[in-house]
C-alpha cells in the first residue's frame, strides 16, 4: 500500500486501529520526499528526527491501551512563516536565515496535541508576497501537475507536497488568496477561515489585518477535521474571536437543499480563462441539481479591490518588516563602518526586490502629506467592499466564483511584470479585506490535465456552511479523481 497517497482521515483510522503504526506512516512519507521533492521542491526544511520521535511516542501510548488521538500520525507540512520551536523558521527570505524560533506558534502546539507530526517547512515567496512562490529567496517551487509551471503562491510550497502525496496536511496563510490560489493551482482543496477564526500567535506578520492561518488538504473531510483542531480562541492573538466553535466534520454531513447561492457577475468579466469560466459554470449545474437556487448577484466595488490591497497591504508589511534591522533576527551585513550603514546594508542584501517594492510603497502611502490620499482612502474604500459582502449576503448563503482567472501558468511567465502577477489573486483579494472565509476545490481540469478551483465565499464566522457546500459538491460533482503525472511515474519506479 502506497501510504502516502491517501486522506489524513485514512491515516487516522488505520493508526487508531493499529493496522499500521504511526512510524511506518512518517517513514513512507519520507520516502515519498525523498523521491519526487528534488522536483517538487516543496520543502526547505525536514524535521525527521523529531518526527520518528513522534511517531514513536504515539505508537507506545497506541501499545499501551491510550485513546487515539484525533490526528493520530497525521504528517503536516508547516509554511515557513509558522513559528515552530529549534526548527529554523525564514519566511522564504534570506534575512530570517538562521533564524530558530524559542518558541511554537498556537496552531503548531494545537496540532502536535493532537497527534500530529510536523514532518518539515515549506517554501514560499518571501514574506508571503507573491502568487507564485518565485518570490523565495532559495528558488521556485514547481507544480506537481506541470513541472514547467509555478505551483501557486505564497503558500506554493505547501500546495504543492499535498498534490504531489508529500504530506497529507499542509498549513498556509491567506493574505490576499495565498491558501487558496496555490491550492487551486495544484487540485487540492484550501481554506481561508474568518479573520479572527484562528490564533495567529507565532505567524510571522505581512499585513496583520489581513493575514490568516489556513489549512491545504486533499479533501473537505480532512480540511473540516484541521479546522476542529486550529479553530478557536487564544489569549496569545488579542486579534482571536472569543466565539464558539462548531464541528465542522458534523456540518459538512447535511445537505445544501434550498441553500442560495449568489454569483457575482464582476468576476465573470474580461480576462478570465474560458476553461475556467466553463468548469465553474459547470461546478454551479451540480448545486443546481442537489437543490441549491443560483441567482446572479452584483458586487460593484470590486474593480477597487486590487488598488485598496496593494495600499493597506504594503503600508501594513512596511511597518512590519521594520524589525528586519540586523540587530535581532537572522542575517546581519559584515564589516559594517557604523549603525546606520549596518541597518542599511543588512536590509539591502537581506531583502528580496519584491519586499524592497512593497517596503517602499508602503511607506511611501503612510508618509505625511499622502496618508490622506492613499492609506486613509483605501481604508474607506475598503469599508464600501465589505459593504458589499454584507449586503449581499441578506440574500444569499454563500456566494460562488473561480478562485484564479487562470490555471497554473508558466514559471518565469509573470516574474518580470508586478501588475501581472498582481492581477491572478483579483477573486480572492476581496474576500481578505472583507475578513471573510472563502474556501477553494478543485472543479476540474483543463484540456493539458491542469487543475481548475471553485471559490465558496461565506458569511463572517460560517466556514460550517462553506464546508457543507464544499463536501456535497464534492461527493456528488461526478469529477474524476485524478493525480499528477509525477505521482504515478514515481510511484510506478517504486514498484518495479
Ligand atoms: N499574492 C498576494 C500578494 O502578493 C497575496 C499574498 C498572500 O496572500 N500572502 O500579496
Amino acid at each position: 500500500m502506497n501510504l502516502h497517497q491517501l486522506s489524513a482521515h485514512k491515516v487516522i483510522d488505520l493508526v487508531s486501529k493499529k493496522k499500521v503504526t504511526a512510524y511506518e506512516i512518517i517513514q513512507d512519507i519520507y520516502d515519498r520526499i525523498d523521491k519526487v521533492d528534488s522536483l517538487v521542491k516543496a520543502f526547505l526544511i525536514l524535521n525527521q528526527e523529531d518526527a520518528f520521535r513522534q511517531a514513536k511516542e504515539i505508537d507506545i501510548k497506541l501499545k499501551d491501551g491510550e485513546q487515539p488521538l484525533p490526528l493520530a500520525g497525521v504528517a503536516v507540512a508547516v509554511k515557513d512563516i509558522i513559528v515552530t520551536k529549534g526548527i529554523e523558521t525564514t519566511c522564504g527570505s534570506k534575512i530570517l536565515k538562521g533564524f530558530y524560533p524559542p518558541y511554537n506558534a498556537t496552531v503548531i502546539d494545537k496540532l502536535m496535541k493532537a497527534g500530529a507530526i510536523i514532518i518539515g517547512k515549506t517554501n514560499m515567496d518571501e514574506f508571503a508576497m507573491g502568487s507564485s512562490t518565485e518570490n523565495s529567496a532559495f528558488g521556485p517551487t514547481q507544480n506537481p501537475w506541470d513541472l514547467e509551471r509555478v505551483s501557486g503562491g505564497s503558500s506554493g510550497g505547501s500546495a504543492a507536497a499535498v498534490a504531489a502525496d508529500e504530506s497529507f496536511i499542509a498549513l498556509g496563510t491567506d493574505t490576499g488568496g495565498s491558501v487558496r490560489q496555490p491550492a487551486s493551482f495544484c487540485g487540492v482543496v484550501g481554506l481561508k477561515p474568518t479573520y479572527g477564526r484562528v490564533s495567529r500567535y507565532g505567524l510571522i506578520a505581512y499585513a496583520s489585518s489581513l493575514d490568516q492561518i489556513g489549512p491545504i488538504t486533499k479533501d473537505v473531510v480532512d480540511c473540516a477535521l484541521t479546522m476542529n483542531i486550529i479553530a478557536g480562541h487564544d489569549n496569545k492573538d488579542s486579534t482571536s474571536a472569543d466565539l464558539e466553535v462548531p464541528d465542522y466534520l458534523r456540518s459538512c454531513q447535511e445537505g445544501i437543499k434550498n441553500i442560495k447561492i449568489g454569483v457575482p457577475k464582476e468576476y465573470f468579466i474580461k480576462g478570465i480563462d474560458i476553461e475556467v469560466k466553463d468548469a465553474v459554470n459547470k461546478a454551479l449545474k451540480v448545486f443546481e441539481k442537489l437543490g441549491a437556487k443560483i441567482e446572479e448577484v452584483s458586487l460593484p466595488h470590486t474593480e477597487y479591490s486590487l488598488p485598496t490591497y496593494y495600499l493597506i497591504a504594503t503600508a501594513e508589511a512596511s511597518s512590519n518588516l521594520a524589525r528586519y534591522d540586523g540587530v535581532q533576527y537572522g542575517y546581519r551585513a559584515k564589516d559594517c563602518k557604523n549603525l546606520s550603514s549596518m541597518y542599511e546594508r543588512t536590509r539591502s542584501e537581506g531583502f528580496g526586490k519584491e519586499v524592497k517594492r512593497r517596503i517602499m510603497l508602503g511607506t511611501y502611502a503612510l508618509s505625511s502629506g499622502y496618508y490622506d490620499a492613499y492609506y486613509l482612502k483605501a481604508q474607506k474604500v475598503r469599508t464600501l467592499i465589505r459593504e458589499d459582502f454584507t449586503q449581499a449576503f441578506n440574500k444569499y448563503d454563500i456566494l460562488i466564483t473561480p478562485t484564479s482567472p487562470t490555471p497554473a501558468f508558466k514559471l518565469n511567465e509573470k516574474i518580470a511584470d508586478p501588475l501581472t502577477m498582481y492581477l491572478s489573486d483579483i477573486y480572492t483579494i476581496p474576500i481578505n479585506l472583507a475578513g471573510i472565509p472563502a474556501i477553494s476545490l478543485n472543479c476540474g481540469y483543463t484540456k493539458s490535465n491542469l487543475p481548475i478551483g471553485l471559490q465558496i465565499i461565506g458569511k463572517p464566522f460560517e466556514e460550517e456552511t462553506i464546508l457543507r457546500a464544499a463536501y456535497n459538491f464534492e461527493q456528488n460533482c461526478e469529477i474524476e479523481k485524478r493525480k499528477p503525472e509525477i505521482c504515478s511515474i514515481k510511484d510506478k519506479e517504486n514498484v518495479e
